[in-house]
């Protein structure tokens, strides 16, 4: 591993980011790597984005500034970040079970004359 770069999640796959850039990250997924999702997968990380921003305009608004302290809104954020945390499992899951051959792998063999 190169220093100051972190990998791609798919461990067939070579591409790293600047770690500068993704401060705190262990791993990043490149552009091609999102794009072999499953939609749903997709899909649901644009639903709880979308919610992410519903949540932060909430919490500017004057009228819900004192509904941030109640355990209804603690809730929602704990259910918010659970989701968060699924979600993220799902994908390394998605790359990385060891049951089924990795992701890209197919069409590394297919290039290579191999599969
Ligand atoms: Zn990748």
């Amino acid at each position: 591993m190169i220093a100051g770069r972190i990998p791609c999640l798919n461990p067939n796959c070579r591409r790293t980011a600047a770690a500068e850039r993704y401060r705190g990250c262990r791993h990043i997924i490149c552009g091609k790597c999102w794009k072999q999702l499953p939609e749903r997968m997709r899909a649901r990380h644009k639903q709880l984005n979308s919610r992410s921003r519903t949540l932060f305009r909430l919490s500017r608004k004057e009228k819900y500034g004192d509904a941030l302290r109640t355990t209804q809104w603690q809730t929602i954020e704990r259910q918010y970040d659970d989701a968060w945390d699924r979600l993220n499992q799902t994908i390394i899951r998605y790359f990385t079970a060891t049951e089924l051959p990795p992701v890209g792998l197919e069409d590394f063999l297919k290039e290579n004359g191999i599969g």
